[in-house]
């Protein structure tokens, strides 16, 4: 209970303030200041239960002689617990429940039927085990360039789909609170939770527990409040939900198991965990390098950005061994048509890779080249100006090889100059972009996030319907046209 301030200076103070202030009004206020502070702590079973009001005393009932155990003060204390445990028995009545879940198991009893069913699959993912040839980081800039030998070799343009998993120690914590052999085998018949590739295999819990589940990423709101409605005990739940209220990215980063081993009375059957639990999806990334003319075409580098300390991005920029993957088609995968038409090429922080592979297959061609333009945003050009001497170099023999024809940098937060996104550069070329998309009808390609593709296809409109001089609505029926003939190309996250 939060009465620290109805010490007996409180009432001392209301009797030498009597004349101003009724008794209601300033015990009124006494308990606003007393709940303000209680708002800040999460909300806990008072000690005294007290479902009936305390009675009031009267005005005169008061000796005036600052008395330890002042009658105001003891009825202010009562009425504070009157309050609490009417909002407590409140929430009680309010107490979540859990929600029912979808999904069915089947568990292999013995081993003889799993060999009956020759169908156990230790590894539903179709992932490898591949080396990391290199791992550094590029200038001073928050992005790694990683090598990686992918064993069954790439085609330009492709992304490597990486695998992460949990360590074992947390595996044998989770298993240990939930109660299960990690060796149990199982199958999954139906969850509208658990991955498709998971489903209608014999697989063992730890497998799934490495694998299929984030159990090291901090839990997010959503999944504390479900948590929350499988503890027993109310103060528990509570206080779970305050968890939840109070989230923040930076919080103290409390996983999964973290938070069953907080709160035992979290009674959630190892079934529901399967329904519930946050997934542990892969994350792809754009394959920096070309297979076309490596000597090495089994190498793939990839950028890979750390600035928003991502769980993945982390695991990557610190592994120096072997990561899990397996190498997947990307929109831009066979898309580079190698005619004569002018190629535009727009990306931003990471999303260069794949031109810096496009412009390595284009470089080692022993024809002629198509016209290319480079426009690329970086944040500043003293960092992370990715792969800055690999396209001066492209530039820079552009004139006897014709493959970096133009390069537009565009800085964003470049201290020394006006912040400018990549699709200012474009508005700035809004000529040569009418030349090489209309007049010459070239291809244009964009990779980077999702908002920087949307305001590059809004700048891309904007070039044409200048450059053409056709309305607005003109110039965009052009660009719809452009995707539907695959003459524009996005490769958006
Ligand atoms: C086609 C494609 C190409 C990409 N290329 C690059 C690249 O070249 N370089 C680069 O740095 N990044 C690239 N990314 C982004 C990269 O896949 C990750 O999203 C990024 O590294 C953040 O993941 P994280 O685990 O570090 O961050 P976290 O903050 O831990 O993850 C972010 C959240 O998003 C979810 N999430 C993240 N990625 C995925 C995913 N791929 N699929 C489903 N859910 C996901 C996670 O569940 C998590 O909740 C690419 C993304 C796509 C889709």
């Amino acid at each position: 209970m939060l009465l620290t301030s109805m010490k007996r200076g409180v009432v001392r103070r209301w009797h030498q303030g009597r004349i101003l202030f009724s008794m209601d009004a300033f015990l009124e206020f006494e308990r606003e200041l007393a709940r303000k502070k209680q708002a800040k702590k999460p909300l806990e079973a008072p000690k005294t239960f007290r479902l009936e009001p305390p009675i009031k005393p009267k005005d005169d009932e008061c000796c005036n002689s600052n008395c330890p155990n002042c009658i105001l003060l003891v009825y202010q204390q009562q009425l504070m617990e009157y309050e609490d445990s009417l909002r407590w028995k409140s929430r009680e009545l309010t107490k979540l429940t859990p929600e029912p879940v979808d999904i069915s198991l089947t568990f292999a009893s013995t081993s003889k039927a799993l060999n009956e069913e020759k169908i156990i699959s230790k590894n539903p993912l179709r992932t490898e085990c591949l080396s990391v040839e290199s791992n550094q980081e590029l200038g001073t800039s928050s992005v790694h360039h990683i090598e990686v030998h992918l064993p069954q070799g790439y085609a330009t343009g492709d992304n490597l789909v990486v695998h992460m998993f949990n360590d074992n120690q947390l595996i044998e914590r989770c298993a240990k609170r939930l109660d299960v052999d990690l060796n149990t085998v199982l199958k999954i018949d139906k969850s509208s939770n658990v991955p498709e590739l998971y489903i209608d295999h014999w697989i063992t819990i730890e497998t799934l527990l490495k694998w299929a589940f984030d159990l090291t990423s901090t839990l997010r709101p959503r999944l504390l409040r479900i948590l929350a409605s499988y503890a027993t005990d109310l103060t528990e739940q509570q206080n779970i939900l305050t968890l939840a209220r109070n989230w923040s990215q930076d919080g103290d980063g409390l996983n999964i198991v973290d938070i069953l081993e907080t709160y035992p009375s979290i009674t959630l059957p190892f079934t529901n965990f399967l329904a519930i639990a946050p997934l542990l999806p892969a994350r792809q990334y754009s394959i920096a390098s070309s297979s076309d003319c490596l000597n090495d075409t089994k190498k793939a580098a990839l950028a890979v950005s750390t600035r928003a300390r991502g769980r993945c991005a982390m695991y990557l920029a610190q592994e120096s061994h072997r990561i899990y993957g397996y190498t997947t088609p990307s929109h831009f995968s066979t898309k580079l048509p190698l005619d004569s038409t002018p190629k535009v090429f727009i990306g931003a922080g990471t999303g260069i890779a794949p031109f810096r592979a496009f412009i390595s297959t284009l470089s080692c061609q022993k024809k002629a080249v198509p016209k290319v333009a480079l426009f690329q945003g970086c944040r500043s050009c003293e960092s992370e100006w990715l792969y800055k001497e690999f396209f001066q170099n492209a530039f820079e023999i552009s004139t006897q090889k014709n493959v970096l024809e133009h390069w537009f940098p565009a800085f964003s937060r470049d201290p020394n100059e006006p912040k400018k996104y990549v699709q200012d550069a474009l508005l700035e070329q809004y000529a040569l972009i009418g030349d090489y998309i209309v007049k010459e009808a070239g291809t244009v390609f964009i990779c980077g996030s999702i908002p920087m593709g949307r305001n590059v296809k809004e700048a891309l409109v904007k070039c044409i319907a200048k450059s053409q001089q056709w309305s607005h609505e003109d110039a965009k029926e052009y660009i719809t046209r452009m995707q539907n003939e695959q003459r524009l190309i996005s490769e958006v996250w």
